[in-house]
């Protein structure tokens, strides 16, 4: 009997073949899976697989967690009394190892794993940037075959290891990441693989709970307020998810950590909508030209998580949550001072999430004495290239105007090249 089942969060079906899919009966709420028992770590076990709430079976390779420690020098200097800090990437004065610089690791990693014990046989994956390195990067470990799919605008800051270079990599030469998923989806289709499915694939939001996990093992409770900056939104609803099995369980907390969640001005639709408590994003806070104004544009999704069954809405709802609006000046800024007060760089994205902190503290929306989780999503890139060399990504161009006939026969001589 496997350890978890899949469910509907709306209608309450219990799905037992259901890799990334929607309900059936109800197509506009997200499925959540439930795991058997409490939760539980598996003494002598390194890395994440030492946790039982994570849809997989018998992984094969090891794959590094989060750091979750406590802070003196940020919080220190903001005047917390308890503040937490997950890091994501690499520092191994801290004994942070991941190569990949990003927590999008974790998705890969349990994605790719559920796939494998799925008999699903190769996947296409859709990227902004980080999503697509971390996939890369897995592909290279457990030697799943992947087909990655980027829009041209996010090249330039895109970077790979060494060894991920063989990965094909498609980049769109004429759309933006929303355009990159639909092209993906194409590919998929024609190559009879999966998409990976985004928001809908349980695999992908339970392996970005980890960061709670990983947090509750260490603090022994949930914390009492979450701070991260979003795009899609899929990892702040996975910590809500994580949150409700944890409320469940019954030993670690009785309320849901408040979700703080940030995105970085002009481009911030879930700000406003949240702000008039409105379950439909605004079009014209969807505008592409916003987009270009931005500083992190890993975070600039046009199709978020915002309004569907167990999306961001939900989440904020079930939390009585808040959103901020950061502008880039004072993305920059918090970028220095987390640097400054704890001595590693951190990726702009995750420079949102400081300065979301920075502003609760400011307005009050947080108490010193709380005790609060800020998620570093990315973090180490300066670090990690003092010891190792950095590869820019080398895709294969197309346009959204190829053929079906086109595609296909690309897909052909790629995969041909691969094996
Ligand atoms: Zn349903």
């Amino acid at each position: 009997m496997s350890h978890y089942r899949i469910k509907c969060r709306k209608c309450s079906t219990v799905l037992d073949d259901a890799f990334c899919a929607f309900c059936e009966h109800c197509r506009d709420s997200l499925l959540v899976t439930e795991y058997r028992d409490g939760f539980a770590v598996e003494k002598g076990v390194s890395g994440v697989w030492r946790y039982n709430w994570l849809p997989v079976h018998s992984p094969g390779f090891y794959q590094p967690g989060p750091v979750v420690y406590r802070s003196r020098g940020l919080a220190g200097a903001l005047g917390l009394d308890d503040l937490y800090i997950a890091f994501n990437g690499y520092w191994p004065e801290q004994g942070a190892e991941m190569t990949t610089c990003t927590f999008k690791e974790f998705e890969a990693a349990v994605v790719l794993e559920n796939a494998r014990s799925n008999t699903i046989e190769g996947m296409v994956v859709a990227s902004a940037g980080n999503t697509a390195r971390a996939f890369a990067h897995l592909s290279t470990v457990t030697g799943f075959p992947v087909i990655i799919v980027v829009p041209q605008m996010c090249l330039f800051e895109m970077w790979y290891l060494e060894a991920s270079l063989s990965i094909p990599t498609i980049a769109l030469e004429d759309g933006d990441y929303s355009d990159a998923i639909d092209l993906a989806k194409r590919m998929a289709l024609a190559q009879g693989y999966p998409f990976e499915g985004g928001v809908k694939n349980i695999a992908k939001r339970d392996g970005l709970g980890i960061v709670l996990l990983e947090t509750v093992e260490r603090v022994g409770k949930l914390p009492d307020r979450y701070f991260q900056a979003v795009g899609s939104g899929t990892g702040a609803i996975a910590v809500w998810e994580m949150s409700e099995r944890f409320l469940r369980d019954g030993r670690y907390g009785r309320k849901h950590p408040v979700l703080h969640l940030a995105q970085n001005l002009p481009f911030a639709p879930m700000v406003k909508a949240w702000d008039m408590r409105s379950r439909t994003l605004f079009q014209e806070d969807l505008r592409p030209e916003l987009i270009e104004q931005i500083t992190t544009r890993v975070i600039s999704t046009r199709y978020p998580a915002y309004s569907v069954q167990g999306g961001v809405f939900d989440a904020l709802t079930a939390t009585d949550g808040r959103m901020y609006g950061i502008e880039n000046d004072d993305v920059y800024a918090a970028v220095e001072l987390f640097e400054k007060t704890e001595g590693i760089d951190i990726v702009l994205a995750a420079g949102v999430a400081v300065a979301a902190l920075q502003e609760a503290v400011k307005e009050g929306h947080v108490d010193r004495k709380d005790t609060i989780l800020l998620n570093i999503t990315g973090g180490g890139e300066k670090r990690l290239r003092q010891e190792i060399k950095t590869h820019r990504v080398k895709p294969v161009f197309l346009s959204k105007a190829v053929t079906d006939a086109e595609l296909e026969e690309l897909l052909c001589s790629i995969l041909k090249n691969v094996s």
